[in-house]
């Protein structure tokens, strides 16, 4: 943590993310808090995975979105980024987004390597739900993953969103410039 500290002040680094899943542990563990503290203290977001994991041995139950819930509301001042959309939870996702207005969310891992029709179809009917449901993508951000996706065909995946050009804008760019400061 100490690191972390001189890292940030040192402006090498632009957040942090936490493994939920991965590591065995909710995201309102008590020993996050300290994480989250220091976030808050210099202003940069949280970025915590959730949805399913690339791994036998992750648990599922500490990545599932609605954790996200109870460290948004014990934390106000804190920007959290829910990575994945909580896929596939998406739909828990949407709601802890439309909540709280300290989270954010990006699209990135949906599928590894390319997106097939069938898994970019099911997706783009997702997340015209979740905006739909949330509103305009003001708390989106664009992600792919890579490697693990492929960066063209996530590319791809997006201009089968039809997003307006403001949207577009916000989800590719200005979110992202905003809640990391850059
Ligand atoms: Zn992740």
């Amino acid at each position: 943590m100490k690191q972390f500290k001189i890292w940030l002040k040192d402006g090498l680094i632009k957040g942090i993310k936490l493994y939920c899943g991965y590591e065995h542990y909710y995201p309102y563990d008590k020993k996050y808090q300290k994480v989250y503290d220091i976030c808050i203290e210099y202003r940069v977001p949280v970025m915590i995975h959730t949805g399913d994991a690339y791994s036998s041995t992750a648990k599922l139950r500490y990545a599932h979105s609605l954790n996200i819930d109870d460290i948004a509301v014990d934390n106000p001042e804190l920007r959290i980024v829910m990575c994945h959309l909580g896929n596939p939870w998406i739909a828990d996702c949407q709601e802890v987004l439309y909540k709280n207005s300290n989270v954010y969310s990006d699209i990135s891992g949906l599928v590894v390597g390319d997106f097939g029709l069938l898994s970019a179809t099911r997706y783009v009917s997702q997340i015209n739900d979740l905006l739909n449901y949330v509103g305009k993508p003001h708390r989106l951000l664009y992600g792919s993953d890579w490697p693990i996706s492929n960066m063209d065909s996530y590319l791809g995946f997006v201009r089968m969103l039809e997003l307006d050009e403001d949207s577009y804008d916000l989800m590719m760019s200005r979110n992202t410039k905003n809640i990391f400061r850059l």
